[in-house]
């Protein structure tokens, strides 16, 4: 049987360090930028860095809300693709997936 309390709980705190992170990066990227150009070539490329960080701790917070959002609904353990239920210890490895592994 799946602990969907424990899950919640796992997967709100995984989200709490996610939106960290998040501020974190746009702290980052939104720091004043150094005068010296040369230094500044190698902050754009930090930059570069932390947008595409950023824009996979974005995904991380969407696939985890719409995790907790499912197992409000009571459809956390249905394959959002096929309807099937979800292999328990597929939801234990991956606790924020929606789909089983045929429709992965
Ligand atoms: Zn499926």
């Amino acid at each position: 049987m799946l602990d969907l309390n424990a899950i919640k709980n796992s997967l709100e705190a995984k989200l709490n360090k996610l939106m960290d992170r998040a501020t974190e990066i746009e702290d980052a990227l939104s720091a004043p930028k150094n005068a010296d150009s040369e230094e500044r070539a190698v902050e754009s490329e930090g930059d570069q860095t932390a947008t595409a960080i950023g824009e996979i701790t974005d995904a991380e917070i969407r696939d985890i809300k719409f995790a907790l959002r499912r197992i409000e609904t009571g459809e956390y353990s249905t394959c959002e693709s096929c309807g099937k239920h979800i292999p328990v210890e597929r939801l234990r490895a991956l606790p924020w997936t929606s789909r089983c592994t045929a429709c992965s």
